[in-house]
């Protein structure tokens, strides 16, 4: 009997998990797909919002704000790249100018600290590909940038490492109150005992909520997005952002922690969580790209993808105790700045809300540091030395664009949670990242998982299920 059964492998259910494992709880995360960090919390902008945007007295507001002071120090603990590179949403009118104030207000009566609207010249100086038609913008020192699979493999990795148990391709069916507390019932027969459940299923966070008699209305809303090559790093220094409008940030031009220059989202309305890009979403991301900046250099397109958010009707953060089953807790609709207010959930929702249902006792032996998520080029020459000596597979680049070693990817493969597709290799090592997408690695990455996990190549699927990359032997 687990105390809690977390649903939804995304940041949010891989922070709480993280955050249960503080405490001496028997705890699991189970997940539909074959690794976590499957839904939005893959495919997002990144961006470690300042705290201005949201409503004041909003979850939203609330939970960015604490989430944007808890991220840096929960990046490095995790290993994972975080950098507070500061935001500017740009104004191009005196309408917009107005807006910048507006922002600003609100920001401040979040708790924001720093914002400052900058005039023509100062933007200008601050960011020397901007448009010419760019008059000013608000400025926010706190703003930053995460890489966000990687926090969610972190956090989930970490909670393992401190006695959490996964659950993979189980999806959620079922959920039914037993005597001592739910069975919680997968598609393929499997079932799991627990005392309390959390739904951080995304998306399919309604789903969930309607399988123990709740109604939480949660719809997806498409974003787009274009990537750029390294080469382009440099291109813009701060995350730029447009005035926000009804429907949400609009597209942004912002620096990856990874160097790369990510341009988008879009936003469309869809029904489920359709991530197809198309070629009139990548038309708007560059038309808007155009405006916001001079020479923006598509020719380094490196590949295009898409998101999709789970928002709700009333665009606010769901955290609360189901109203018809004791025990389970909602956190649904939790669309951007969810990614930013992502530890900040994590703490409430134990500390607050399971703390009502569970002894929440400290566990004297948890680690709040992964085994070190290090990256074998950005080691010195020694320590590189040093590695290749102890295991001479880190001597061997696999992944030429984006220098992995033979090394990092049988490391991926063996630790905690297991990368066990090409994809997952890639969210956790950058194989298959760079310029050429994999077009020379794949089959290298293939064999190591082959050898890894003790399957035929043939087996060694993409992403999960049937997507499979060779069909056969021809010799
Ligand atoms: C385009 C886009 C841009 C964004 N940009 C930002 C940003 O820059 N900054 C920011 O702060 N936020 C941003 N966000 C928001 C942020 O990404 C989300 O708030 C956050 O990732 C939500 O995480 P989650 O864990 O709730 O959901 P998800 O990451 O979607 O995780 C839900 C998980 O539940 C699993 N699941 C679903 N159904 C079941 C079932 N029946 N059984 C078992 N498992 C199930 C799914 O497979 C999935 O892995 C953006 C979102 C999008 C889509």
């Amino acid at each position: 009997m687990y105390d809690v059964i977390v649903v939804g492998g995304g940041v949010i259910g891989g922070l709480i998990l993280r955050e249960l494992t503080k405490y001496n709880l028997r705890v699991c995360l189970v997940e539909k797909a074959n690794d976590v960090c499957m839904g939005q919390s893959k495919a997002n902008s990144g961006i470690v919002h300042a705290g201005y945007d949201a409503k004041t007295g909003t979850q939203k507001a609330k939970f960015n704000l604490l989430g944007n002071r808890m991220m840096e120090k929960v990046a490095q603990e995790l290993g994972v790249k975080y950098s507070n590179i500061g935001s500017l949403v740009v104004a191009f009118s005196e309408e917009e100018c107005s807006a910048l104030q507006t922002l600003k207000e609100r920001g401040e009566k979040n708790g924001v600290s720093g914002l400052r609207i900058l005039d023509r010249e100062e933007l200008h100086r601050m960011e020397e590909n901007i448009s010419s038609e760019a008059v000013a913008a608000l400025y926010a020192p706190t703003g930053g940038i995460v890489c966000p699979y990687s926090l969610t493999v972190a956090a989930v990795g970490n909670a393992m490492d401190n006695g959490a148990d996964l659950h993979l391709l189980f999806e959620v069916e079922k959920i039914e109150k037993t005597e001592n507390g739910l069975t919680v019932s997968a598609k393929d027969g499997r079932a799991l005992q627990g005392k309390t459940l959390v739904n951080c299923a995304g998306i399919k966070s309604g789903e969930i909520a309607a399988m123990v008699g709740d109604e939480i209305n949660v719809n997806g809303r498409k974003g787009e997005y274009i990537l750029l090559d390294r080469e382009s790093g440099g291109f813009v220094k701060h995350t730029l952002f447009f005035a926000p409008t009804e429907k949400g940030k609009g597209i942004l031009i912002s620096p990856t922690v990874d160097g790369n220059v990510l341009l988008g989202p879009t936003a469309e309305e869809v029904d489920d969580g359709n991530t197809e890009t198309s070629g009139a979403g990548i038309e708007t991301v560059m038309e808007k790209a155009r405006k916001m900046c001079k020479n923006v250099p598509f020719f380094n397109t490196i590949t295009s993808f898409a998101g999709t958010r789970a928002y709700a009707a009333e665009h606010d953060f769901i955290l609360r105790e189901s109203e018809r089953t004791e025990g389970v807790f909602h956190c649904a609709g939790i669309e951007s700045p969810g990614l930013t207010a992502a530890p900040a959930i994590a703490e409430h929702v134990v500390k607050n809300l399971l703390s009502t249902r569970l002894k929440l006792e400290k566990n004297k032996n948890f680690s709040p540091y992964r085994k070190a998520d290090y990256f074998f080029k950005d080691l010195s020459r020694e320590e590189k030395n040093e590695l290749i000596k102890k295991d001479p597979s880190y001597g061997k680049i696999v992944c030429r664009c984006e220098g992995i070693t033979e090394g990092e990817i049988r490391r991926a493969v063996r630790e905690n949670p297991p990368a066990l597709d090409t994809d997952a290799v890639k969210r956790r090592t950058r194989a298959g990242m760079g310029r050429c997408q994999g077009g020379f690695c794949q089959s290298q990455v293939m064999e190591i998982i082959a050898q890894e996990r003790g399957v035929a190549l043939e087996e060694v699927t993409k992403k999960g299920k049937n997507s499979y990359i060779i069909r056969g032997r021809t010799k």
